[in-house]
């Protein structure tokens, strides 16, 4: 079986419904969302911390998330946490069940609550143990590469703004906003989820002339020149093409997958301004590329749209993958990467494809509880998306 690429994009689990309640509390506490690494020089197990002004009702709850896109039962990468007063270290009374943190405290007075990530399997992510190795963090000695949702908080009632922190990586650390000496400037909490975050071992670019900055870990067809380069490129045609403006800045990530067996495979999750993409080593160049375009292409395909609900996600896929992948057709085509006959055969293969699939009929809602169980569910909506768009 040749496993050329699969792609799909889950948008933020956080609901924006739930951002009424909010009562900002009046105070001039900086508030920080710091990564450190638990011991020096060793990656597997970071120490992260939500550094802000508790509630103005005195009760704050940290809902941390318990499931993400194929990823469950997340609680258990999670280590002992604790909570204090962020000035004094003075503890603080909370509660924790079903993986919410309640926090009690006088009216903005400034929380501290910190805790430790670390895998919760063995060695690194493979084929047939996680359903897409790579999307579960991966915390090594040398490196770490986590997806934002499956590790951070909501705040409920809230969306606070945060300084995001690096502390003491050494070798790097980055994720969608620019943080220059290892602070960035002050980002909303669902903004510092949405992203992901690449730490240690991988070459890190930041060119000056460039929106784009990359965390590239190992060699690839691609050169990091080349990633930033066709990311710049497509994100400069397709503003153009949606006649909006070209974002300030992105943010790439690329990190291996393990080998499969007689092929290669290319995986892209897209994020506020940033985008990772789990590849296998042998990834062919123009597979990377047809994968990053696509990402890419998600800034606007469903960008505009916001916050959506990650559970009925799956509904909408044939707008929001099927579009996206039409249009990574076209982008293809008119950046001369493919020819017109190559684009009509990629039409073709798609057809073929939905013409044999063992799933042809099945109803869109059905897929929000059949998404994950084969290739042929996840591919289904791009098909069919794609075809429409196409007609
Ligand atoms: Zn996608």
């Amino acid at each position: 079986m040749s496993m050329r690429w699969f792609l799909f994009l889950i948008v933020a689990s956080v609901s924006a419904c739930s951002m009424q309640n909010g009562v900002a509390p009046e105070t001039s506490f900086q508030n920080e969302l710091v990564f450190a690494a638990a011991r020096e020089g060793d990656l597997s197990e970071l120490e992260i911390q939500v550094l802000v002004a508790g509630d103005a009702d005195g009760e704050t709850v940290f809902r941390f998330p318990q499931a993400w896109g194929p990823e469950e039962d997340l609680g258990a990468l999670r280590g002992a946490l604790t909570v204090v007063d962020a000035e004094s270290g003075d503890p603080l009374a909370s509660d924790e069940s079903n993986g919410s943190v309640t926090v009690v405290q006088a009216s903005g007075q400034p929380i501290r609550l910190s805790w430790t990530v670390k895998q919760d399997y063995d060695g690194l992510p493979e084929w047939g143990v996680q359903r897409v190795p790579g999307m579960r963090p991966v915390l090594r000695a040398g490196y770490a590469s986590i997806i934002g949702h499956t590790v951070l908080p909501v705040i409920e009632g809230r969306d606070p703004a945060f300084v995001i922190r690096f502390d003491g990586f050494s070798s790097g650390a980055a994720f969608s906003q620019p943080s220059t000496d290892g602070r960035s400037r002050p980002v909303t909490l669902s903004t510092a989820t949405d992203s992901i975050y690449a730490f240690g071992d991988y070459a890190f670019s930041e060119p000056a002339d460039s929106i784009v900055r990359a965390a590239v870990l190992g060699e690839w067809a691609l050169s990091n020149d080349d990633i930033v380069t066709a990311t710049s490129a497509v994100l400069a045609t397709a503003s153009s093409a949606f006649d909006d403006q070209l974002p300030s800045r992105y943010f790439v990530a690329f990190t291996p997958l393990p080998d499969v067996p007689n092929g290669s495979s290319v995986i892209g999750t897209s994020f506020t301004e940033s985008f990772v993409i789990l590849a296998t080593r042998n990834a062919a160049a123009e597979n990377l590329e047809h994968t990053l375009i696509h990402e890419i292409l998600h800034e606007w395909i469903p960008g505009p749209m916001g916050t959506t609900d990650e559970a009925t996600d799956p509904a909408r896929m044939w707008f929001t993958e099927g579009f996206t992948e039409y249009y990574t057709q076209l982008v293809l085509l008119d950046s001369g990467r493919v020819s017109l006959e190559g684009f009509l055969a990629n039409f073709n293969d798609l057809w073929a494809a939905y013409q044999t699939s063992p799933v042809q009929t099945m109803p869109s809602g059905e897929l929000l509880a059949h998404i994950w169980d084969s290739r042929e569910t996840e591919r289904l909506p791009y098909q069919r998306g794609a075809l429409m768009a196409l007609s």
